[in-house]
């Protein structure tokens, strides 16, 4: 019998820009029990068997790499535990750090009317990789 594979591919909610990149920052650091992207670097540079093996069990595509990479000096700021989250505004499209709930109104930009969104965590799919063995 073949072992079971556990592995996930990630849809961030939105699906683009800002949120997105800490949409899928958030589920990866919560799948991982890391704190902090920073934390999550030094657990795969110091080789922790649990961290690796949490992390190949997810599947992040090469776009989404390169979605996180384009806000990292943003999506650097992520944690958990307590968990921040990112707050961007529909008006002016200024980011920032939150905790819970993000303001109602914009205080990114002095005038802007627009209403901040927050980052949501990505939802996570199941590989079902067939790997039997009932050809043979
Ligand atoms: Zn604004």
């Amino acid at each position: 019998m073949a072992a079971a594979i556990k592995s996930a591919t990630l849809t961030a909610k939105p699906a683009d820009g800002p949120l997105a990149a800490a949409s899928l920052v958030t589920t990866i650091l919560k799948h991982c029990g890391s704190k902090s992207l920073e934390e999550l670097y030094e657990s795969v540079r110091a080789t922790d068997p649990k961290v690796i093996a949490k992390l190949s069990g997810m599947v992040v595509t090469e776009d989404q790499f390169e979605l996180i990479e384009s806000y990292g000096d943003i999506v650097a700021h992520l944690r958990t535990g307590p968990t921040t989250s990112i707050a961007l505004c529909d008006k002016c499209g200024k980011t920032t750090v939150i905790t819970g709930t993000p303001p109602k109104k914009c205080a990114l930009t002095l005038g802007c009317e627009g209403t901040p969104q927050k980052s949501a965590m990505a939802t996570k799919t199941p590989v079902v990789a067939d790997v039997s063995a009932e050809t043979a």
